[in-house]
């Protein structure tokens, strides 16, 4: 709930200030329209969130603030529920989990993150340092696997696709729980590197019949509709499965997982709302709302 401080401010001081009880007329509806499209919902999530309001207003009157945030928090609710199915491991051993996105968008944290969380879970993983442009990512990498006991396979400026091939080998033979893979930031707009990493997608069903079970797109979403572009993009190129939202502690953009909803409705994995381990959560829509208007 902290996590999503900045987000909240933004929908919940209008709400306060301009809804002292009443009635709901258009001036309101047009200030909270304004109020989610600042938190970046995007026009389309927008109408569908002040549509379902004003059916909530019709069948029962609102009192007070309060009351219009459960409105609200009740159509983010249904609006996102169709994101909210969490991330199964245990479909396929090992499951490959390849990582995409753009750079600085938290992959590395996040591959952190969820290593972590998946050996609390008792499972066993390995980590591929499948970016293989940037020296300090693969370190990186390595130092934390260091000190959190789990495996890096890397290989310095090797190439990503044989990296991860290897390592999925690798986790075949010792009877690996999960795989992750990272892979170097690019941009969608970058049309080498979404070749290579198509290749890298390919080769890694050459290692395992039906892998990588996992395309998970990394997105930051303090960049708000540039993130829904990349979902567009990269969905394209990969067939992503499940998207990571990360920093939204740091932003008031976190509106962009309804604008997500309504473009592709690629479930959301996992939310990330700090720079610390344990900081990744699994997403969930009700929890989501109740965060956002409380
Ligand atoms: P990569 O280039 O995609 O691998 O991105 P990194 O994992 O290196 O992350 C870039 C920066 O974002 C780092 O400074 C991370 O600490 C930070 N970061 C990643 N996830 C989060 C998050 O959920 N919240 C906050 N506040 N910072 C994050």
């Amino acid at each position: 709930k902290a996590g999503l401080a900045r987000t909240r401010e933004t929908l919940n001081t209008p709400i306060s200030e301009l809804f002292t009880g009443g009635k709901i007329d258009e001036a309101l509806y047009e200030e909270l329209e304004s109020m989610l499209l600042m938190a970046d919902c995007g026009v389309s999530a927008t109408t569908e969130l002040l549509e379902d309001v004003r059916g909530q207003v019709s069948r029962s009157s609102l009192k007070d603030a309060s009351e219009l945030r459960g409105a609200l928090r009740q159509a983010m609710t249904h609006l996102l529920t169709p994101l909210a199915k969490p991330l199964d491991t245990t479909r396929q051993q090992p499951f490959v989990i390849m990582l995409a996105g753009v750079n600085g968008a938290g992959k590395t944290t996040t591959i952190g993150k969820l290593a972590w969380k998946l050996q609390a879970e008792g499972k066993s993983v390995l980590i591929a340092a499948g970016d293989t442009f940037r020296a300090a990512a693969r370190e990186q990498l390595q130092a934390w696997g260091e000190r959190n006991n789990v495996h890096v396979v890397a290989q310095e400026g090797g190439d990503p696709a044989a990296v991860i091939f290897d390592a999925v080998n690798s986790a075949k033979a010792k009877g690996i729980d999960v795989v992750i893979a990272d892979t170097a930031g690019r941009l969608p707009t970058q049309l080498n590197l979404m070749e290579e990493i198509k290749k890298i997608q390919r080769v890694i069903g050459k290692a395992l019949p039906d892998a990588p079970h996992e395309v998970l797109l990394v997105l930051d979403s303090t960049t708000g509709q540039n993130a829904v572009m990349q979902v567009k993009a990269f969905d394209d190129a990969l067939k992503v499965t499940g998207l990571v939202l990360t920093k939204l502690d740091g932003t008031a953009k976190g509106g962009v997982i309804a604008a997500i909803a309504k473009t592709r409705p690629i479930p959301v994995r996992f939310i990330g709302v700090g720079e610390q381990i344990d900081d990744l959560q699994p997403f969930d829509a009700a929890e989501f709302s109740e965060a956002l208007f409380s």
